[in-house]
C-alpha cells in the first residue's frame, strides 16, 4: 500500500515537473534557443531511454495520436486548401499504424579468429526536418517516429503553407510526450516558416543532418549545406499499359491512384503511357470508374491557361483542387462522383511533361511496349522516384523495373500501394530520390559504427 502512494507520488511530480518544461519550451522562440534545447532534449533520449522504453513511448504517441487523424486532415485541408478530407484522414492514419518503429534495428555481427566485430546504427543527433505542402502532418508523423526511433531528435522546419497543421501535430506529439514523462524537446519545430529561419536552422552547428522533404529547390539547398542530408526531392511518376493487362483492373487502379488526396503525393500516376491496341477500351473504362475525358481542343488549351503560367510552371494556387473544381471554371457541369479529368496528348504536352500534383491525367498512345517504356523513362525525367505499369507479361514487368531505376515501382496496382496502402508495405513519407536512400525507415536517419573485439568471444 505504501509502496503504491510513493508511486503515485513519484508519477504526480514527474507529471507536473514535464508539464511545466513544456511551458516553458512553447516560450521559445529563436531557432537557437529552439536548437539548444533539442539538444539537451536528445542527449537524455539518447542515453536515458533504452530501447524498451523508447518503443513503449512511441507505441503511446501512435495509439493517442490515432484519434485525432480527423482533427488534423481538417486542418492540413483548411491551411493548405488542396487535397481530399477522407483520402487526408487515410494518410494520419497510415503514417501513425505503418511507420516502421524500433524493432526495424538488428545488430550485425561479424565473428571469426581473431574475435568479433560489431555493427550498429547509432542516432546521429538532432535533425532538421524540412516539410512540404502536400503531406504536412503525414511527413511530420512519420519522421517523428523513424527519427526518434533511432535515438534522433528533430526540429521541423513547417511549410509556410501548412504553418498552422505542423505546429498542432508537433504539440500533439509534445503533449503525449509530456504524459509519459519524456523529454518535449526532444521534437520541436521552428515557430515560425521563413526561409531566413529554416537557413539558420540548416547552417546550425548542433544540427547534424538534413532531412528535405519538397521540390528541387530544398533539396538542393540541403545538399548545399555541407551535412549529412536526405534529399526527398519531386517526381512525375509514369504508368505505363500493355496489351496484356487486365484492363478494368487497371482502369479503376489508375483512377484511384492518380485521384489520391487529388493527386497531391509525389508517388502519384502523374501521366498514363497507354499501347495503342488498348488505349480507347481502357479510356472508356477509366470514363465508367469516375475519369472525365476532355476532348475538346479549346477546352484543353483553357485548363493550360488555367492551370500553368505562360512558361508552363503550375500555379501553385491551382495545386490539389477537386476535379469538379477546374471542369467548372471551364464552364463544364461536372458528372456526380468526378475524381479525375483525363487529357489525351503527345508526348510534349506541358501536362505529361510537369508535375502537376492535380487530378488531370495526360494519356500518351505508342505502339508497342518498346516505346512506351522509352517514353515512360523520358518523362521521369531521371528523377528515379515511381513508376507503375499494368501488365500480366513477366519480361515486360522486369524490363520497366529495370530501365526506369526508380526508387518505388509498382506492378499491377494503384501507386500508394508502395506506401502500404492495401499491402504489406512499411509507410514512408519521406522517399530519398536524389540521395538513394529510397523510401524512409529508423535506419535511414542512422549513422553505422563498428565495434571491434580482438581476439575474443568467438564462442565455435
Ligand atoms: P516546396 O519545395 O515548395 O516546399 C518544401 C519545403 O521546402 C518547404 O518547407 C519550403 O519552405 C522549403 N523550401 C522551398 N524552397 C526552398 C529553398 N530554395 N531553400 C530552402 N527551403 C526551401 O514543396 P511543396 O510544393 O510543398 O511539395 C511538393 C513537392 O515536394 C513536389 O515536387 C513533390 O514531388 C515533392 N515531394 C517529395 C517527396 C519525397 O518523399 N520524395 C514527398 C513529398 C513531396
Amino acid at each position: 500500500m505504501e509502496s503504491v502512494r510513493v508511486d503515485d507520488l513519484v508519477k504526480k511530480i514527474v507529471e507536473k515537473v514535464t508539464k511545466e518544461l513544456a511551458q516553458e519550451a512553447k516560450g521559445r522562440t529563436s531557432v537557437g534557443e529552439i536548437v539548444g534545447a533539442a539538444v539537451e532534449a536528445q542527449r537524455a533520449w539518447q542515453w536515458d531511454y533504452n530501447l524498451d522504453a523508447r518503443t513503449k513511448i512511441l507505441s503511446a504517441i501512435k495509439s493517442k495520436l490515432l484519434p485525432h487523424a480527423e482533427e488534423l486532415a481538417k486542418l492540413a485541408r483548411d491551411d493548405t486548401d488542396m487535397g481530399r478530407l477522407d483520402d487526408k484522414i487515410l494518410k494520419k492514419k497510415l503514417a501513425i499504424t505503418k511507420t516502421p518503429g524500433p524493432e526495424y534495428f538488428t545488430t550485425k555481427a561479424i565473428s571469426g579468429d581473431n574475435g568479433l566485430i560489431l555493427e550498429e546504427l547509432a542516432p546521429f543527433g538532432v535533425i532538421a526536418s524540412i516539410t512540404p505542402s502536400t503531406n504536412p502532418v503525414a511527413t511530420v508523423i512519420n519522421n517523428t517516429i523513424c527519427m526518434l526511433s533511432g535515438g534522433n531528435g528533430v526540429v521541423f522546419s513547417p511549410h509556410p503553407g501548412a504553418l498552422r497543421c505542423t505546429l498542432r501535430t508537433v504539440e500533439l506529439i509534445r503533449d503525449i510526450l509530456a504524459e509519459e514523462g519524456a523529454p518535449v524537446e526532444v521534437v520541436s519545430v521552428l515557430s515560425d516558416a521563413s526561409l531566413d529561419s529554416l537557413k539558420e536552422l540548416m547552417f546550425h552547428p548542433d544540427i547534424k543532418l538534413i532531412s528535405a522533404t519538397g521540390g528541387p529547390g530544398v533539396v538542393k539547398a540541403a545538399l548545399s549545406s555541407g551535412k549529412p542530408a536526405i534529399g526527398a526531392g519531386p517526381g512525375n511518376p509514369p504508368v505505363l499499359v500493355d496489351e496484356t493487362a487486365h484492363l478494368e483492373k487497371a482502369a479503376k487502379d489508375i483512377i484511384a491512384g492518380a485521384s489520391f488526396d487529388n493527386n497531391l503525393p509525389c508517388i502519384a500516376e502523374k501521366e498514363l503511357i497507354a499501347v495503342n491496341c488498348i488505349a480507347d477500351e481502357l479510356k472508356d473504362l477509366m470514363c465508367h470508374n469516375g475519369a472525365y475525358e476532355l476532348k475538346d481542343r479549346s477546352k484543353i488549351d483553357a485548363l493550360v491557361d488555367l492551370v500553368l503560367t505562360k512558361d508552363h510552371k503550375i500555379k501553385k494556387d491551382m495545386v490539389g483542387k477537386n476535379a469538379s473544381v477546374y471542369l467548372e471554371k471551364l464552364g463544364i457541369t461536372p458528372p456526380p462522383n468526378v475524381r479525375l479529368i483525363l487529357v489525351e496528348c503527345d508526348e510534349r504536352h506541358p501536362f505529361v511533361q510537369e508535375e502537376l500534383m492535380m487530378p488531370i491525367l495526360a494519356m500518351v498512345r505508342v505502339a508497342d511496349f518498346k516505346e512506351g517504356l522509352a517514353m515512360a523513362k523520358r518523362v521521369e525525367h531521371g528523377f528515379k522516384h515511381s513508376a507503375i505499369i499494368h501488365s500480366t507479361n513477366i519480361d515486360n514487368m522486369s524490363d520497366m523495373a529495370k530501365v526506369m531505376e526508380t526508387s518505388m515501382f509498382v506492378k499491377n496496382a494503384p501507386s500508394f500501394a508502395s506506401i502500404g496502402v492495401g499491402g504489406d508495405c512499411p509507410t514512408a513519407f519521406t522517399i530519398g530520390t536524389t540521395t538513394g536512400d529510397g523510401p524512409t525507415t529508423p535506419l535511414s536517419f542512422c549513422r553505422l559504427r563498428r565495434c571491434v573485439l580482438h581476439g575474443a568471444f568467438r564462442i565455435v
